[in-house]
């Protein structure tokens, strides 16, 4: 399923190529990460994977580590990185990323998006790289004005749970603008939205809101609503995910560009919970929980930018993303 996928973002990025391109992925392993790596070899690129595996695992890279096109570097991007080759992409992504891990991992997040950023702008301004960095919706915190647009600057608590994840990803997006500004770096910064798929972790500290619902629900477990449910994301398949960061990074004159991606079909928690316990024909009842401090209430992105300057849009519906990550949560259908 996932080769047939990757095989799909090619066919859906028409002229724009990463071929025989030599490009560094920071968070190469995590879920994101590897569905980059995967599709840049599916294409002829050089792909320098650099992951220090703290919530990234080599299990997704591991079908990758004999190719001659891939390298695997195990390194914590907060700390500084010399590499030989001549680079003409950097994708940041390194970053934890959920919820959970934010409250147990603040520093592990602050430094991978403030001295990480840094780190990997270093390199994209020695080797004149163009740089794509990884932002994210939560820098407009608990929006006031949803649908979203990149103009809207943001309703963000520093000193919140949620800080140490907005807070360094703005800063990060400021460092990006500096190296833009002060030595005509080419960066273009993506915000995305909530993303899912294959790959995804449940586990722990790690699970986000898709692939915990779907494993309790695969289990017959209740599942854990948060608050009243009422609470509202955004869902984009990561297919539709991969193929907007390729044209942010592979598009002509976008320098200091910054683009939400993300899938503007929104809904409810609560809805999201029955859609999947329908599609996976679970006899699991929903129970509610305590809402997580500073837990937005509306997320939904504007992509008339996406639209205009990538000619981008998601095509994947959340039903037929949901159906395609319940069919790989099955052990059977995982490579
Ligand atoms: N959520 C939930 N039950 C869970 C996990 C998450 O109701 O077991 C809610 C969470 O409170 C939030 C939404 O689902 O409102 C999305 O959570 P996620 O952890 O995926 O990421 P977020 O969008 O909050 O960064």
């Amino acid at each position: 399923m996932i080769d047939s996928e990757i095989r799909e973002i090619s066919r859906n990025l028409g002229s724009i190529s990463y071929e025989d391109s030599t490009i560094l992925i920071t968070g190469g392993a995590g879920f994101l990460g590897s569905w980059i790596c995967d599709s840049l070899i599916q294409q002829n690129a050089q792909v320098i994977c650099l992951d220090n595996l703290s919530s990234g695992r080599l299990e997704n890279i591991s079908h990758l580590l004999d190719n001659d096109h891939f390298r695997f570097i195990e390194h914590d991007i907060s700390i500084p990185v010399d590499l030989d080759e001549k680079l003409d992409f950097i994708f940041h992504l390194a970053s934890r990323a959920s919820p959970f891990e934010f409250e147990k991992f603040p520093l592990d997040i602050l430094k991978s998006n403030t001295y990480g950023t840094l780190n990997s702008l270093e390199l994209a301004k020695r080797s004149n790289a163009i740089m794509l960095f990884t932002s994210t919706s939560e820098v407009y915190g608990d929006a006031h004005i949803v649908p979203t647009p990149e103009s809207y600057q943001g309703n963000v608590n520093p000193v919140g749970i949620r800080g140490c994840y907005d807070e360094a990803k703005r800063v990060g997006e400021a460092f990006c603008m500096a190296y833009v500004r002060q030595f005509n770096c080419d960066v273009r910064i993506a915000r995305i939205f909530n993303t899912y798929g294959p790959r995804m972790r449940s586990d722990g500290y790690y699970g986000r809101v898709i692939p915990r619902f779907i494993q309790q629900a695969n289990n017959g477990d209740p599942i854990t609503i948060f608050g009243d449910g009422k609470q509202t994301r955004s869902f984009c398949y990561i297919t539709d995910q991969v193929e907007g960061l390729f044209r942010l990074a592979g598009t002509d004159n976008l320098k200091g560009e910054i683009v939400n991606i993300g899938n503007p079909e929104e809904v409810t928690i609560l809805q999201l919970a029955h859609n999947i316990i329908v599609e996976t024909n679970s006899k699991s009842p929903t129970i509610f929980q305590e809402l997580p401090p500073d837990d937005p209430k509306r997320r939904c992105p504007v992509i008339e930018k996406a639209r205009d300057l990538l000619e981008w849009h998601p095509k994947i519906s959340l039903k037929d993303g949901l159906r395609r990550t319940i069919y790989s949560f099955n052990d059977k259908h995982k490579h």
